[in-house]
């Protein structure tokens, strides 16, 4: 065996997940004593709900600590539909609990895919979807909307339409709503045309809807139309990880999907994670069995407004509303071509996010990571004087160029 061929030809591809290489930056800049404002990383931050502290403390305290059922606590299964508020046509046999919402789509993915069937995504897919479909044998694709920019790279049905009669072996159509990385929100309407679609071409519709309590200016999540039709290619996938403060490393997910597949994806977990850790399990049932506590959309809706303020007329770049999610999504393309004090000439969003680096302790992530080259994500889950002074330093950055 030659050296190169110790990895796997698949694996040897993947570039490592954006989120670590965003953290190892952050904590150079800190090492080196630089400034550091962290639009990096899309992670909620704050103090953890005590009732959720107290499930997960009371369970290693009163020895919840055995395995549960491979697809996860009936109870918690049973609690996920609640929180979904989906109706009777579901039970907890729908319902597997996994390690985070990646676990749940790479289950999904390893359940549906044989080799290179077309797993289709949206226009600017979160940066998993695709080394997480790959490892399955999937074949990537994504689906680009015919009036990109004025649709904020939201898919149509047309779109989707195009793309599932060129592609006769798709099995997946994956939709992120709200967006990660754009912020975007479909409407229901937008929405269960899509879902319709895919029920017309038997093919199964995923909706991440992993940030879906984070709606802003009081509008409700629009959700998917359930029913006897639908049921059969829907699987939805959520999780602990954005909608309560300082959850991400709880490590919880869980899909919804019909009663076959949600068998397949129980029996694969119990081969490679038996479920996730009980105490855990156990922290995410207390979580969702109390009422929702709205206090953290209030908080992030306060910091998107602070943005937006201090963003308004950032030369050169256009900043997009943000309807829900705690993204900023920023279209740079006006900055491709131009020069920095030091003579670069900036080409890409990489370029971009490497530029506010190092001109202003600006910590972003580039459209490249998702796909889109001309955009970069800005995560204002961060405190509110990092926004402040964050901006007004990209600002001067920006101005420099030339
Ligand atoms: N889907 C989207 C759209 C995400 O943003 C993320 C996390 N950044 C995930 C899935 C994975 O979530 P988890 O941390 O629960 O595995």
């Amino acid at each position: 065996m030659e050296p190169h061929e110790r990895i796997s030809a698949k694996l040897a591809k993947f570039r490592p997940s954006l989120t670590l290489a965003l953290k190892r930056l952050v904590a150079e800049r800190h090492a080196r004593g630089l400034p550091v404002f962290d639009f990096g990383l899309g992670e909620t931050k704050g103090s953890l709900d005590p009732t959720i502290r107290e499930a997960g403390e009371r369970a290693f305290r009163d020895e919840h600590t055995m395995y549960t059922d491979p697809a996860g606590m009936l109870e918690l299964r049973a609690a996920v539909l609640r929180w979904l508020g989906v109706g009777p046509l579901y039970g907890p046999d729908n319902v597997v609990i996994t390690a985070g919402a990646k676990q749940s789509l790479f289950n999904i993915f390893l359940a549906v895919c044989n080799p290179a069937d077309a797993v289709l995504f949206d226009a600017a897919p979160w940066v998993s979807y695709q080394p997480l479909a790959t490892a399955a044998y999937g074949f990537p694709v994504m689906v680009l909307p015919m009036r990109g920019e004025e649709r904020r790279l939201k898919v149509t049905v047309d779109d989707l339409r195009r793309n599932l009669d060129a592609r006769p072996h798709a099995k997946i159509f994956v939709l992120n709503s709200p967006c990660n990385p754009t912020g975007q929100l479909y409407e229901a309407d937008e929405l269960n045309d899509l879902l319709n679609l895919c029920v017309e071409r038997h093919v199964y519709f995923v909706l991440d809807r992993l940030y879906w309590r984070i709606v802003f200016d009081g509008a409700r999540y629009p959700e998917p139309r359930i029913d006897e039709q639908t049921l059969p290619w829907l699987i939805q996938v959520d999780g602990m990880s954005k909608n309560f403060r300082r959850t991400g490393g709880l490590r919880i997910g869980w899909s919804v999907a019909p009663s076959d597949l949600s068998r397949a994806m129980a029996n694969l977990q119990s081969h490679y994670t038996s479920g996730p850790a009980t105490p855990t399990q156990r922290a995410a049932l207390g979580a969702i069995t109390q009422p929702y506590d709205t206090g953290i959309v209030t908080e992030l809706q306060a910091k998107r407004d602070l943005l937006r303020r201090e963003a308004a007329d950032m030369p050169r770049v256009k900043v997009w509303p943000t309807p829900a999610s705690f993204y900023s999504f920023w279209d740079v393309r006006g900055c491709f071509g131009l020069t920095t004090p030091q003579g670069a000439v900036l080409r890409n969003s990489d370029d971009m996010a490497a530029y506010l680096v190092q001109a202003a302790g600006v910590v972003t992530a580039s459209g490249l990571g998702f796909m889109q080259n001309g955009y970069l994500r800005l995560s204002f889950a961060t405190p509110d004087e990092h926004i402040s002074v964050g901006m007004r330093s990209a600002r001067q950055a920006l101005a420099a160029l030339r």
